[in-house]
């Protein structure tokens, strides 16, 4: 069978819970698994039920936290609010920000990292900067103490895009355990899967709520509501909502995979990228990114620097391997969304050209690692 790139890790428990909703409970909805979803992760992670507002989509969580900063802030979508993003992330950060009314502001990231350049980002602030994301690339916590101080001395909020960084901890304090909007996907290939699904965990009280109405179409209390089997047949509504809320059948999923993060992804993710590690070593012209010794990372993808001028050579020699690579990711500023289209962020468009994600997932082996990298030592030979 053909390697993978990346795949969720699945099976029978996870086949077994979703049975149970379906033929036990016979609610697919938002219900009791949701609730008990919420409940757990908020246990994992150390903070209050009332912090956890789960989702449909890490994008979704996304969404939500840049409402909660426009809010927070007093701005409508009519203000033009900003959100100063690094440009090197998926396209679905800069997309949540502009789905909400706001500008996503392209700001360059660090080389050695591929995480948001500070002094670049503050170059761009202006009177209508309402907050600041931080994408933990490649579940790079990379220096986020630095970017809650920017924030704090400038009145921003911040919004940390922590798709990539489910488990992971900085500074030994789990990423979800603080902060101030942090987002987390559980897309199928994440470090662990609903399905689709994601939460957006708050840190006041008056975002936590306005994402609980929100998601369910900006219902006021339709949480509690559902969570006890209720509707609510006499709503108010006060703010924009969606249709956000996360079924029982993607709830009963997530509680599975949240059980197997610790004994079994998390040992594995880092496991594999030791092995990495250790081959890349022997190849001076293959460089990893570089990540805090005091963090504790969980890694959801593997990208490699090489020579810009042999990456794409090297990358369709290891397709002809039997290895599948990936890009992670096209600059945002480089999408004629978001921008002139125009090059304008050094590093990011330097990492854009240097880039080759390659294969990372729990069910691959470490005689997988090793076919991967002489693949690539190969190839960079040749
Ligand atoms: C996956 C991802 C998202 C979006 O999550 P979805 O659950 O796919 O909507 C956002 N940002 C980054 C960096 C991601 O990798």
């Amino acid at each position: 069978m053909k390697m993978r790139l990346s795949k969720s890790i699945v099976g029978n428990a996870e086949a077994e819970a979703v049975s149970k909703v379906i033929c036990e409970d016979g609610y697919l909805g938002m219900g009791a698994t949701t609730r008990e979803f919420e409940a757990d992760l908020a246990m994992y992670l150390g903070v209050e039920t009332w912090q956890v507002v789960s989702v449909n989509s890490g994008t979704a969580a996304l969404q939500l936290a840049v409402q909660a900063a426009m809010v927070a802030a007093g701005k409508k979508a009519s203000d033009l609010p900003e959100i100063l993003v690094p440009s090197l992330t998926f396209v679905a950060s800069f997309q949540a920000v502009s789905a909400m009314g706001c500008v996503p502001v392209p700001c360059d990231v660090l080389e050695n990292t591929g995480t948001l350049d500070l002094e670049d980002a503050a170059r761009r602030l202006t009177d209508k900067t309402i907050a600041v994301m931080h994408v933990d690339y490649a579940s790079n916590p990379w220096k986020i103490d630095r970017v809650y101080d920017f924030a704090k001395s400038h009145g921003l909020r911040v919004i940390d895009d922590a798709a990539h960084a489910f488990g992971c901890r900085h500074h030994g304090h789990k990423i979800g355990s603080f902060g101030d909007l942090v987002c987390f996907s559980f897309d199928g290939i994440k470090n662990i899967t609903c399905g689709e699904g994601g939460c957006l965990v708050a840190f006041d009280e008056a975002s936590a709520a306005i994402a609980a109405d929100s998601r369910l179409l900006g219902v006021r209390g339709d949480t509690a509501k559902r969570f006890s089997g209720a509707r609510s047949w006499d709503p108010d509504v006060t703010l924009q909502g969606f249709r956000f809320h996360l079924s029982n059948i993607m709830a009963a999923i997530g509680r599975v995979q949240l059980g197997r993060l610790e004994g079994e992804f998390i040992p594995a993710r880092r496991a594999l990228y030791e092995q990495y590690r250790r081959h890349l070593e022997q190849m001076p012209a293959v460089r990893m990114l570089e990540t805090d010794p005091a963090d504790f990372i969980v890694p959801h993808i593997m990208p490699v620097r090489v020579p810009a001028a042999r990456r794409d050579e090297i990358v369709t020699r290891l397709d002809a391997g039997g290895i599948p690579t990936g890009m992670h990711y096209k600059p945002n500023h480089l999408l004629t969304l978001f921008a002139s289209g125009a090059p304008s962020l050094p590093h990011a468009e330097k990492l854009y050209d240097e880039l080759v994600t390659l294969p990372l997932h729990p069910g691959l082996s470490a005689n997988d690692v090793g076919l991967v990298c002489g693949q690539l030592q190969k190839a960079m030979d040749s």
